[in-house]
């Protein structure tokens, strides 16, 4: 697709790796809107990449709801719909608990399947859009202490299968993109150690030259599945 004049949506869009994807699709000529929770880092990531806000929690399916109003009233259409947002609580099975799982469940699945639901609409009746859910390579095979965050990213990379096989028939390109370790704050906001300052591990940098690389395929295709490593990352 050409992103000059497309319509992008890129949820959890105000900070890491949503914040570098929404800024390389409209460096590339796409109109962008972003969603976060936190209004003023959501203000202020959209003032410095000149994107559009839309405070929501992707959660919250009044606020999925009123995200596409608010978009349409914005944009007359919607392309791309980035499914972005996330959260992880990594801890042994005998350690977990219900609230935990079900809060990353909300985010990573049940949210990513609202917007995802609302976009196909629009998508079906156009027939064409992108959805890009990011996933991570924790969505492709498990590991110790992953129960809440890899079950939930077995599971979004399971929907995206089934929405792939749903929505070709309308020329609608479903795509899953995997990436390993990525300097955010996502660590620090799941309580684990991570050195920002590393440069042999991946940036939302690369993450959104992915996307980018996707999407910019001929429409007649698509990448179905695409997973990122860093080179040779050392802690
Ligand atoms: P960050 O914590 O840096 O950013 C997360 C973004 O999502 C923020 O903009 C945050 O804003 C938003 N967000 C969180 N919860 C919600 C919600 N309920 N509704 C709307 N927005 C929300 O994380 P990353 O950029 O690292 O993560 C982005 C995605 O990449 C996630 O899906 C993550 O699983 C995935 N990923 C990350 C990797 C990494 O190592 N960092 C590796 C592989 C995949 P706010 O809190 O204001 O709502």
């Amino acid at each position: 697709m050409n992103l000059k004049g497309a319509t992008a949506l890129v949820t959890g869009g105000s900070r890491g790796i949503g914040l570098a994807v929404a800024k390389t699709l409209g460096e590339a000529g796409a109109k962008v809107a972003i969603t976060g929770r936190d209004k003023n880092q959501l203000v202020a990531a959209s003032n410095a990449i000149g994107a559009h806000p839309i405070q929501a929690d992707v959660t919250q399916e009044a606020d999925v709801l009123r995200s596409y109003t608010e978009l349409f009233r914005v944009f007359d259409h919607l392309d791309i719909l980035v499914n972005n947002a996330g959260i992880g609580v990594i801890r042994p099975l005998v350690e977990m608990d219900r609230a935990s799982v079900e809060r990353v469940f909300a985010t990573n699945v049940i949210g990513a399947m609202l917007m995802a639901r609302e976009a196909a609409k629009h998508f079906i009746e156009r027939k064409s859009g992108n959805i890009i859910n990011i996933g991570s390579t924790a969505a492709v095979r498990g590991a110790a202490s992953g129960t809440a965050y890899y079950g939930s990213k077995f599971a979004l990379r399971g929907m995206t299968e089934c929405w792939r096989a749903e929505l070709r028939p309308f020329n609608v390109r479903v795509m899953l993109v995997n990436p390993s370790e990525v300097l955010t704050d996502f660590y620090a906001t799941a309580g684990l150690p991570q050195n920002k300052q590393n440069p042999t591990k991946l940036r939302g940098e690369e993450v959104a030259q992915a996307v980018r690389s996707a999407l910019e395929m001929d429409d007649r295709g698509f990448i179905t599945e695409l997973t990122l490593f860093a080179t040779n990352p050392k802690d």
